[in-house]
């Protein structure tokens, strides 16, 4: 017989008890373990009024971004409509069953206003990176940088030319407010400016047509895969790897964390970098070497000529002196070129009676090495590369691809939502926060909420 459903829908009371409902093993209840906001007030009182309209609590708003980035949920006014059914979204938020959920505008407003001017993301980013270090799950020796490129909010079609008005927009303001002092203008100026989020840098993706993107900056701690500090630049190769110096100092001076060693790809190699790293920092480079003195054409390289260091000349392979500063000048000069070398020249007459002139310097009369001010680190990063430990280190910069992977395929921040650098800066924020966030929640599993200090 066919059954029929016939109690009444709607009884007077209900016996309800919201935390009941969730289930234990839920990915919000192991996140709501380690994330301790109660300092959070404290830290935006100055930017509240003391009077007029109650606003709405920080807390909330922050505990709704961070379970649209912990779940992939991009869009504000989606978040509050899943916030508003969700009984588990609602329990991390500490809103009970009748509980409003403030309207998505609220959101923009605060993200853009107080949540900026207070750095609110950082501090959110360094509360929960201190509870994964109070953890034991972040080394605090060895860790690995590298630079993503996520697509901007800006059109491919629409860009800047130069009788366009630039109207409004909180982009626009901060790239016309930085344009005198900002340190971007000490790269090559772009081929293109987008009309809507001039920041962003218009670039060509291997295989794909150009786009209008920004580059998140990872750096993770290699033992547990933790972001220990990310960076927003324009899709830049040298600012990229300028903002991995604001990173090691910023960790050294918040977490009074020292870096000894740097994990990194060919892109953190240049001869600059690489003095900054070994001469400056002492930090042990495990990055390969960018070096172009290498020859494919079977013709004498850089390795075929000995340098000495005592005598400061380079031996060629027919055993003769490459030398610097061959001319007396009344002026004495530093020999040091814009590029940051020492040009070693070879004498015309050794090099027009040698037998390997085609082999070593065949269209000029005499062969120049140029030799950067930082060879030394350079070596020792070579020297590095010989070692077992560097085999291990090149597997482990597989970490910092991994998150990458996972924030745009799982997190789904493969396009920016917000504009401007600022925008790209909280978005790259959030992003790295959930991921520590689900990364603790998957190595110290359920059990009570942690106390701070007590782990
Ligand atoms: S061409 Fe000149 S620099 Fe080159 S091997 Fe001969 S002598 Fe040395």
């Amino acid at each position: 017989m066919m059954g029929c459903k016939d109690k009444p829908q709607s009884p007077l009371f209900y016996s309800f008890n919201l935390d009941e409902v969730v289930p234990q093993d839920h990915l919000l209840r192991k996140i709501d373990r380690f994330l301790d906001l109660s300092d959070l007030r404290q830290h935006l009182a100055s930017y509240y009024s003391h009077t007029g309209r109650p606003s709405v609590d920080p807390e909330l708003m922050i505990r709704m971004l961070i379970i649209g980035y912990c779940l992939g949920i991009r869009s504000e006014r989606r978040l509050c409509e899943e916030v508003k059914l969700n009984l588990a979204y609602r329990w991390f938020c500490r809103l009970s069953i009748e509980d409003t959920v403030p309207d998505h505008s609220t959101f923009s407003k605060n993200r853009h206003g107080r949540f900026r001017q207070a750095e609110t993301l950082r501090f959110v980013f360094e509360k929960v990176l201190q509870s994964c270090i109070d953890a034991g799950l972040v080394g605090g020796e060895g860790f690995a940088v590298d630079a993503s490129v996520v697509k901007a909010d800006a059109s491919r079609q629409r860009h800047h030319e130069d009788d366009d008005d630039w109207g409004g927009g909180p982009a626009i303001r901060e790239y016309l407010d930085g344009l005198e002092e900002d340190d971007t203008m000490a790269v090559a100026p772009p081929k293109k400016i987008s009309h809507s989020d001039p920041q962003a840098r218009w670039t060509a993706a291997p295989g794909g047509p150009a786009f209008y993107a920004y580059s998140t900056n990872y750096l993770i701690d290699t033992d547990a895969g933790i972001v220990v500090d990310v960076e927003a630049t324009p899709a830049h190769r040298t600012l990229e790897v300028q903002s991995t110096k604001t990173m090691i100092e910023r960790l050294e001076d918040r977490f009074a964390i020292k870096t000894k060693r740097l994990i990194g790809d060919t892109a953190y190699g240049t001869a600059e970098f690489l003095g900054w790293m070994v001469e400056e920092k002492n930090i042990e480079p495990h990055v390969p070497v960018w070096d172009k003195g290498g020859r494919s054409d079977g013709s004498f390289g850089r390795s075929y000529f000995h340098f000495d260091e005592e005598a400061d000349h380079y031996t060629c392979p027919n055993g003769k002196e490459l030398g610097r500063n061959r001319r007396a000048f009344r002026v004495p000069r530093t020999g040091i070129t814009k590029e940051n070398t020492i040009v070693y020249r070879s004498l015309k007459g050794d090099c027009e009676a040698c037998p390997s002139k085609e082999r070593c310097c065949p269209k000029t009369p005499y062969r120049k090495i140029a030799r950067s001010v930082h060879e030394a680190a350079r070596d020792v990063a070579r020297e590095v590369a010989k070692t077992p430990a560097y085999r291990r280190t090149r597997r482990q910069r597989k970490q910092v691809e991994m998150l990458f992977g996972h924030m745009k395929r799982i997190l789904k921040v493969d396009r920016l939502r917000l504009r401007g650098l600022s925008g790209a800066q909280d978005e790259f924020l959030l992003t790295a926060t959930a991921q520590n966030l689900r990364r603790m929640a998957k190595y110290l599993g359920t059990g009570p909420p942690v106390v701070p200090g007590m782990t």
